[in-house]
């Protein structure tokens, strides 16, 4: 057996034909195999679903318990037969619940990570290299350029700001899922104890983190009609990028826009947007780390999937491993 007749892309997503199943299908399919909660990873409407439990859980937060038909919990590092291909997740460290999925059969092991990174995270189980003969690996920060800063650094920016500025609000925009977690844990970490304020599409999903053991203080909405604007004067107020272009981002004073997203390394991407104040952190893998897990996963062959391809195909090749792109479309991540 060849690696591409284990696993190989198809409109629906990445295929596996002996085991008949789907790997984060962008389309419903009778069997999907889910990587992490992220909306255009973890879709609804699949007959059966494996993924890990979190994940499981945070898909019926978002779609309801009944986005899909049957659904699997996948223990880490536990291997389930799926029609005779050995199948086992591995944390991606991105998320919380997210994993890497390790597919084998006839000794070729593909291992697809989905999304993941390398830089530290308290808000979930942190990345671990698998060895492997094919490594499919995301590219969404694939060029040299990328290089994520430590991200008690950025916290530490936003705090000084917020120290400077007592009389204005601080916002901070941070997806739903997984990014605004972190940034509230990292506020923790490096020290503020005060109420942070959140927008109310994070509500439940942050809910979710803390019933999960994740301890992320006292978190008030910022939604509510009958504060005043001084209320949140010093205040920092975390939300969905997409609520600061709205009517809801006007009820602050003079708030300091801020975005936690690995583009912000870009200063037109930032300028364009209007944040003041742009903070380096993402849920990806930096070009370093990229390439860094490549090597340690040993793989003579790398996919590259959504992203920016070329650039990490070419670092391949020239460093002697078999690379190509896969194609897969339909992954946007909300996530970055
Ligand atoms: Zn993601």
């Amino acid at each position: 057996m060849r690696a591409r007749d284990l696993l190989h892309p198809r409109p629906e997503g990445l295929y596996c034909p002996p085991g008949d199943f789907y790997i984060d299908p962008v389309r419903p399919v009778a069997r999907a195999l889910i990587t992490h909660g992220h909306s255009d990873h973890a879709r609804s409407g699949h007959s059966s679903v494996l993924a890990t439990r979190e994940t499981l859980d945070i898909m019926a937060l978002r779609y309801g318990a009944d986005f899909a038909g049957t659904t699997q919990p996948a223990k880490l590092g536990e291997t389930i037969d799926v029609n005779g291909v050995a199948v086992t997740f591995h944390p991606a460290g991105h998320v919380l619940g997210s994993a890497q999925i390790c597919v084998e059969k006839d000794d070729i092991r593909i291992v697809a990570s989905g999304d993941y990174k390398r830089q530290p995270d308290s808000t979930c189980v942190p990345f671990a290299p698998i060895r492997c003969d094919v490594f499919i690996t995301e590219a969404t920060f694939g060029l040299p350029v990328f290089r994520h800063p430590p991200d008690s650094g950025e916290i530490a920016r936003v705090l000084k700001s917020a120290e400077q500025f007592p009389e204005r609000a601080h916002m901070i925009g941070a997806y739903a899922l997984g990014k605004a977690q972190r940034v509230i844990k990292l506020l923790r970490e490096a020290g503020y104890e005060r109420t942070i304020f959140i927008h109310g599409a994070l509500a439940k999903l942050c809910d979710y983190y803390e019933s999960q053991g994740i301890a992320l203080g006292d978190l008030q909405p910022a939604t509510l009609d009958s504060g005043a604007k001084t209320d949140f004067a010093g205040a920092i107020v975390v939300g969905p990028p997409s609520a600061f272009a709205d009517r809801w981002a006007r009820r602050f004073p003079d708030p300091v826009s801020c975005f936690a997203s690995g583009w912000m390394r870009i200063r037109q991407r930032s300028k364009q947007r209007g944040v003041e104040l742009p903070l380096i952190i993402s849920d990806h893998s930096d070009w370093d780390e990229l390439t860094e897990t490549i090597t340690e996963t040993g793989a003579g062959e790398v996919w590259v999937t959504h992203g920016r391809e070329e650039a990490l195909v070419r670092w391949c090749e020239l460093n002697g491993i078999a690379a190509s792109p896969l194609h897969l479309v339909g992954y946007e991540d909300e996530g970055d």
